[in-house]
């Protein structure tokens, strides 16, 4: 079976569903980030991933010891079926990981879609499946020298090519945790000429402050938050991004399932 994305998006054939390691779903929720930040969504969290960030905040959707032990292995419409017993009535489902562009997510996006739902998806944009271009959202998040893993930019370049072609909605997001991320985000901006990006296309430019799981404070992620406003406003690379503080840590902290 075949399914046409939409007249700009490309046709993406359907497999057989497979069975995907599931995390957690939970929901409502608000968006914590990005150009959804405070919208009420449910989301939808996969197991497994290609990184292994110093930082990673859900070693629990990462690690295969854990994900082994955590994950619940579910068909597309039995996520469906999890999300329809959830209270209230988002338009949003939030599907993030681990990387969830390892799986074969085409007919689970099918299947919110037909169900009515906007799909938003995260992905550090190391894998470029073709279904990537199917979803409503897509958060592109490279992650920065601090991570301790380098960005494979061939894979990067295809990603944000595709999602021009096919006038996909983009927010890329970059996690600053030190200098060297600083500058990272500068180079990630210059590539992609975020500034003619953004007034060409449906793209946006983040800049989110880092949180150290269980050592951060609030006041301490306002600080940072507030540095890094001050000096991004003035530099000519990343003058057009928002600088955005992961709103659902200063609501919640490091808690899962909100
Ligand atoms: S890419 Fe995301 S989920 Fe994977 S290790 Fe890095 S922070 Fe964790």
């Amino acid at each position: 079976m075949t399914i046409d994305t939409g007249s700009a998006r490309p046709v993406v054939e359907l497999k057989p569903a497979a069975m995907l390691p599931v995390i957690e779903i939970f929901g409502p929720t608000v968006q914590g980030e990005g150009r959804l930040v405070g919208t009420p969504c449910h989301f939808v969290r996969f197991g497994g991933c290609d990184y292994r960030c110093s930082w990673c905040d859900t070693p629990f959707a990462v690690l295969p010891e854990e994900v082994r032990k955590n994950a619940v292995r579910m068909g597309p419409k039995d996520i469906r079926r999890e999300l329809d017993y959830l209270d209230g009535a988002p338009l949003w489902v939030i599907v993030s990981g681990g990387n969830p562009a390892i799986l074969p997510l085409a007919p689970f996006i099918d299947h919110l879609h037909d169900r009515g739902f906007k799909v938003a998806l995260e992905t550090q944009g190391s894998k470029y499946p073709k279904w990537l271009h199917m979803v409503d959202l897509l958060t592109l998040s490279p992650k920065p020298p601090s991570s301790g893993m380098v960005t494979d930019f061939d894979v990067l370049d295809e990603i944000i090519s595709g999602a021009i072609e096919t006038e996909q909605a983009v927010d890329v997001k970059i996690v600053i945790f030190n200098e060297d991320d600083f500058q990272y985000a500068r180079e990630v901006s210059a590539r992609y000429n975020m500034g003619m990006r953004m007034q060409n296309s449906d793209f946006r430019f983040f800049l989110s402050q880092g949180t150290n799981v269980g050592q951060s404070t609030r006041d301490d992620l306002l600080d940072a938050a507030v540095n890094l406003m001050e000096r991004s406003l003035r530099d000519p690379y990343l003058c057009k991004a928002a600088v955005a503080v992961q709103q659902h840590v200063l609501y919640w902290g490091h808690r899962r399932g909100v």
